[in-house]
């Protein structure tokens, strides 16, 4: 077991009004408030000045090793941290890629990268001058991970001894977060696609590499301010140094980034979802139509309850899975489940939004319109709720696919 604080999760779990998640959010709400947001959104703009803000409050560098520049925070810290800056901050294109560094990319060069590794990326990451993004999907390769073509080749010098392999990197990565701003890509590559998940090795792959090249940036339905993009590897080469973990070990990288990660990264959105609920809460009061407030019809105010329950059900499943993985319990059905709830109830709670907010929260101007666009997405990215249920289901003893 890891060193895990029994009392501190119960807080966590039962404190809606925690310290660590009000401070970030009052913190967000201060100085992640961009005016420029509608603009932004519009021209799908990222917000450089809104990264390097939040790095400077840590939020970077949250569960990094201090040997490392990191902040040294456990899991539930971290989830409180992102759900305060989901409510704060309405720039979910700024807070989702901040989610994928601190929950997916420096765990995997902390969990499996060597000490140099460590030493040349993490401390970089953490001050937020340095953003990776997590290459593997590709046009032909989405849920069914494995059938990438992303290949490579090794040239080992024949009769030259202590002469160190070179890997050929070849293949295009697509719906890449962060590819235009990445100094570092996380690339999942085959050595033989007969070989399924048993061929795929990680290489770490330095945007400036020969033989690198990013797209431009993919217009979406939401998350617009979040730069994303398709990146090709021609013939990159690499050494020894840049492989991570082992050569054949990507399977099981896979999985360690998506066990419970692929919940986590959605801490944000459940911060979202509560900030829509209070200002749906706040328009019925001041919305009146037929002589009263719009909160004392029950059709309202039970669409509220919903958008509460549905809030609070998503956060006790995510706590549930967070508090399973900082126990070093396995986690995945837990979290398979929570990454369902989270996304499939931000979608639900933001329609409801848009509802309540009759027009206004179909127009652009109010922001409401922005939630429900930018969460869709989280029933696609980190496997799609489809493929949670396969999960759920497999974990049940019955085949989900
Ligand atoms: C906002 C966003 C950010 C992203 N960021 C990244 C990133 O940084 N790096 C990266 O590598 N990828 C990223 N992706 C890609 C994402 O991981 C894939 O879109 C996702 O894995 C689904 O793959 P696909 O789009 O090819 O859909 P497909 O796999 O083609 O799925 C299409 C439909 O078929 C269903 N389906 C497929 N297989 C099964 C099955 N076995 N059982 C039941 N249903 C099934 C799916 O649920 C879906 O409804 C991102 C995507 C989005 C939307």
């Amino acid at each position: 077991m890891t060193n895990f604080d029994a009392g501190a999760a119960i807080d966590a779990l039962t404190d809606l009004d925690h310290p660590v998640k009000r401070k970030t959010a009052e913190w967000a709400a201060e100085n992640l408030d961009d005016p420029t947001l509608s603009e932004r959104d519009r021209d799908c703009r990222f917000w450089a000045e809104g990264w390097t803000r939040a790095a400077e409050r840590g939020i970077t560098a949250l569960m990094v090793d201090p040997g490392y520049g990191g902040g040294g925070h456990d899991v539930i810290h971290a989830l409180l941290t992102f759900e305060g800056l989901g409510y704060g901050c309405r720039d979910a294109g700024l807070a989702f890629p901040l989610s994928t560094q601190v929950w997916t990319m420096q765990p995997l060069i902390e969990r499996f990268g060597t000490e140099q590794q460590k030493q040349r990326y993490l401390p970089g990451m953490c001050s937020g001058e340095l953003k990776a993004s997590f290459c593997i999907t590709e046009a032909e390769s989405g849920s069914d991970t494995f059938a990438m073509e992303t290949s490579f080749t090794v040239e080992t010098p024949s009769g030259q001894e202590g002469v160190e392999p070179v890997y050929v990197l070849s293949g295009t990565k697509s719906y890449i977060t962060m590819a235009p701003q990445a100094d570092v890509f996380i690339v999942f590559a085959t050595s033989n696609p007969e070989l399924g998940q048993w061929g795929v090795t990680v290489f770490l792959v330095d945007a400036e590499t020969p033989g690198v090249s990013v797209g431009p940036n993919r217009p979406k339905m939401g998350l617009r301010t979040t730069p994303f993009a398709d990146v090709s590897f021609d013939r990159c080469r690499l050494g020894p140094g840049d492989v991570l973990g082992s050569i054949g070990s990507g399977a099981s990288i896979f999985s360690s980034a998506m066990e419970a990660e692929r919940a986590f990264v959605l801490a944000g959105q459940i911060g979202a979802m509560e900030r829509q609920l209070d200002d749906a809460v706040t328009f019925s009061r001041t919305r009146s139509q037929f002589g009263q407030p719009i909160g004392d019809f029950q059709a309202v105010s039970h669409r509220l309850a919903d958008m509460k329950l549905r809030h609070d059900n998503a956060r006790l499943q995510l706590y549930r899975a967070a508090i399973l993985d900082a126990q070093g319990r396995p986690s995945m059905e837990a979290a398979a489940l929570a990454k369902i709830q989270a996304s499939e109830a931000a979608v639900a709670s933001a329609l409801d939004a848009v509802l309540t907010h009759g027009a206004q929260g179909y127009v652009t101007e109010f922001g409401v319109e922005q939630d429900l666009r930018n969460v869709a997405g989280g029933v696609v990215y980190g496997g799609t709720s489809d493929v949670q249920r396969n999960i759920v289901a497999r974990m049940l003893g019955r085949r989900g696919g």
